[in-house]
């Protein structure tokens, strides 16, 4: 049986049916543009190296007592469409030059700012819309700075500490703590592009705000950026709580949260700080899409 819907179809001349057929393709063009996966790709970007001759205080049951090691220091840029997102800043620009000294305590390491590997790819620093941070500890916001028209994306309880007068560091997002800078801050998670692509997902513990990320690449799949959640892969594999975090419980339950995640959507887990997760990804100036 023909509905009187139908009927009403049949006998429309052809184009009478033009309007629909735009409004079709107005719809199906939206829909591709709506596609959590459409234009997105990552970036990694060197923040510096740190070398320390005792790594004791990253684990508070004494595994790393008196070990040394060397940690890599990660920024990344994400180009979602049209839109560029810096993921943590790195060491301070001032680092630049230094190279480590393995006969010190501490020593650090940087051959090129955050602004010099841009260049590289054609991207100027104004063209940055937003940073997000893991953290607020320097090695994450050091060259923060360098983006000060870009919206600073930073967990609510971190933002609180960052309004401290003795927090470390508060020079590098002055320009937001200022007022001149616009700033959102993230309680819980945060989908950044409102497609589902890009997740700033919480993780307390290493500090009351931390985050990390959650990125879904068109050919790569779901990568997840711990941030300082961990800071090696024997912390990671073992579940290794530093001795500094603001939190042990909340530690541990983000490392929970986090694998979890990571299984569901068989990630690909980037450690920040672990210089053998580095070859995970492609080397800059390569993306991964
Ligand atoms: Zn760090």
């Amino acid at each position: 049986m023909i509905s009187a819907k139908n009927q009403e179809v049949t006998s429309m001349k052809p184009w009478s049916l033009l309007p629909l057929a735009c409004l079709l393709f107005l719809l199906t063009g939206l829909c591709l543009g709506q596609n959590p996966k459409a234009g997105v790709s990552l970036y990694r970007l060197e923040g510096g190296t740190s070398w320390m001759n005792d790594l004791g205080r990253f684990c508070d049951v004494f595994s790393y007592h008196q070990k040394p090691g060397t940690l890599t220091v990660s920024a990344f840029l994400i180009k979602h469409n049209d839109d560029y997102l810096i993921w943590d800043t790195g060491l301070p620009a001032a680092t630049k030059g230094s190279k480590l000294d393995r006969t010190q305590a501490t020593s650090r390491e940087m051959t090129k700012t955050l602004t010099d590997q841009l260049q590289e790819i054609n991207v100027a620093a104004d063209q940055i819309n937003y940073v997000a941070v893991s953290h607020y500890h320097t090695d994450h916001i050091g060259q923060a700075s360098s983006f000060p028209q870009a919206k600073l994306l930073v967990g609510d309880k971190d933002w609180s500490v960052l309004q401290q007068a003795d927090t470390k560091g508060r020079e590098f997002v002055e320009h937001w703590l200022s007022g001149k800078g616009e700033v959102q801050t993230v309680s819980g998670d945060l989908d950044i592009f409102g497609d589902g692509s890009v997740l700033m997902f919480a993780t307390p513990g290493h500090t009351p705000g931390h985050h990390s990320l959650l990125i879904k690449l068109p050919e790569t799949g779901t990568v997840l950026l711990t941030g300082d959640l961990v800071h090696m892969q024997e912390s990671f594999d073992n579940d290794r709580v530093p001795a500094f975090n603001t939190s042990r419980a909340e530690t541990l339950a983000s490392l929970d949260r986090f694998k979890r995640l990571a299984k569901h959507w068989k990630a690909l887990v980037i450690i920040q700080h672990e210089p053998e997760n580095m070859t995970k990804l492609p080397l800059f100036p390569e993306a991964a899409r």
